[in-house]
């Protein structure tokens, strides 16, 4: 199979971590006889200093005409500690999304059984928790209108949602959870929002088109106390923009860290794959960032975008043979981990790497 893959590094730690994601994608190729043909773009704060502008025609225009795009994460301490700066690398994220109509976001959350014990929460709690969060991503209070008032004294962002917004990735999602246990929660805060009365609607007549899915609807409130107490409870987990924001950082906790979650976002066009974490100015340079998240994300860019299953699944399997052994960085080991099973981002990538190879070896 011959694609066109944009790797956009971003900022941070999202240029460490990509590269890891990129050699997988490059000893799939390798391994299966496919070519993947790698260009790269600028988007965040590079982008600014490089041109002004977070997100550039430029490379707009490259991830219009791939096949997938593998990202990293944006976000520069500078930006954070000064709200006032017109000019965001956040911007350029939110442009992205709408610009490539990413309406639908997944975020498979499923701990792997060798991190049953880096999560904070109890194993026993965890053992068997496998959630498939859909997350509207182009609606909500991050596109709503938005402003001051008041001479500036009074700030207001609006929540708002239409009709095909919500009916579009409610499709989706239903679609999903009659590939697996056929259980979809919706999540709003109906009771107070009427953006979430008519979200909760829209849910309620799509499901008729999916007799054969259990539906329940909980309160944003709620949903966050039982991702924590019951999260087995969860199958397909249906949101909005700003809930699913929040959720899935929650959710993250049950994979163990932020580090090992990947993510997919999805619309009529080109699929774009990212880690669910950020650009972690806290461990910038340091070569210890978890590449596992970016290298799961290529897992799902090959399975969603080109669906090569069993390519997907032998990255997924990898994954899981490297932990198996020992390996961890540094988010996801504890105290019995010995120091030379520690390791860096890069090394963390090869070792996963070589474990596509072995396993092709030994199918040959
Ligand atoms: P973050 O996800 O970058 O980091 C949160 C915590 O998790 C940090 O302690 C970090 O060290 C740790 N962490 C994250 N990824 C890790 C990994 N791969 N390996 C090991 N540890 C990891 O969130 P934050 O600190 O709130 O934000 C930092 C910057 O990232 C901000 O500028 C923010 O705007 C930006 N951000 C960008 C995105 C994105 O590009 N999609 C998402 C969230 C935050």
């Amino acid at each position: 199979m011959k694609k066109k893959i944009v790797i956009l590094p971003g900022d941070g730690i999202g240029k460490e971590v990509t590269t890891s994601g990129k050699k997988v994608l490059e000893q799939i190729a390798e391994c299966f006889g496919h070519e993947f043909i790698f260009d790269e773009a600028l988007i965040g704060h590079d982008a600014i200093e490089a041109t002004g502008n977070p997100l550039p025609d430029e490379s707009l225009v490259k991830m219009k005409s791939c096949d997938a795009i593998l990202f990293g994460a944006v976000g520069h301490p500078k930006y954070d500690n000064d709200p006032t700066l017109p000019v965001r690398p956040e911007q350029g994220l939110l442009k992205m999304r709408k610009e490539l109509g990413l309406y639908a976001n997944l975020r498979p959350i499923k701990l792997f059984d060798e991190l049953l014990e880096a999560s904070s929460i109890k194993p026993e709690v965890l053992r068997g928790a496998d959630i498939l969060f859909f997350r509207e991503l182009t609606g909500d209070v991050y596109f709503g209108e938005r402003g001051r008032t008041n001479n500036n004294d009074t700030a207001f962002d609006t929540m708002i949602y239409s009709r095909y917004e919500v009916e579009r990735i409610a499709h989706k999602a239903f679609k999903a959870a009659q590939t697996r246990r056929k259980k979809l929660t919706s999540v709003d805060k109906a009771n107070v929002l009427e953006s979430s009365r008519l979200w909760r609607s829209v849910v309620q007549e799509v499901a008729k088109h999916y007799p054969d899915v259990v539906v329940d609807h909980m309160f944003v409130d709620a949903a966050a106390m039982k991702l924590i107490q019951n999260p087995r409870s969860f199958d397909v987990v249906l949101t909005g923009n700003l809930f699913g924001d929040i959720l899935t950082d929650e959710a993250s906790q049950i994979a163990g860290s932020m580090g090992m979650l990947a993510s997919a976002s999805i619309g009529d066009a080109v699929g774009l794959y990212e880690p669910i974490h950020g650009s972690a100015h806290d461990i910038t340079g340091k070569g210890i960032a978890n590449p596992l998240a970016s290298i799961l994300s290529a897992a799902l860019l090959l399975d969603i975008s080109f669906g090569l299953k069993e390519e997907s699944e032998s990255v997924i399997r990898a994954v899981e043979k490297t932990l198996k052994e020992g390996y961890r960085t540094r988010d996801i080991a504890d105290e019995h981990t010995p120091q030379e099973k520690i390791l860096g981002t890069e090394v963390m990538g090869n070792m996963v790497c070589n474990q596509i190879r072995i396993s092709q070896l030994a199918e040959k």
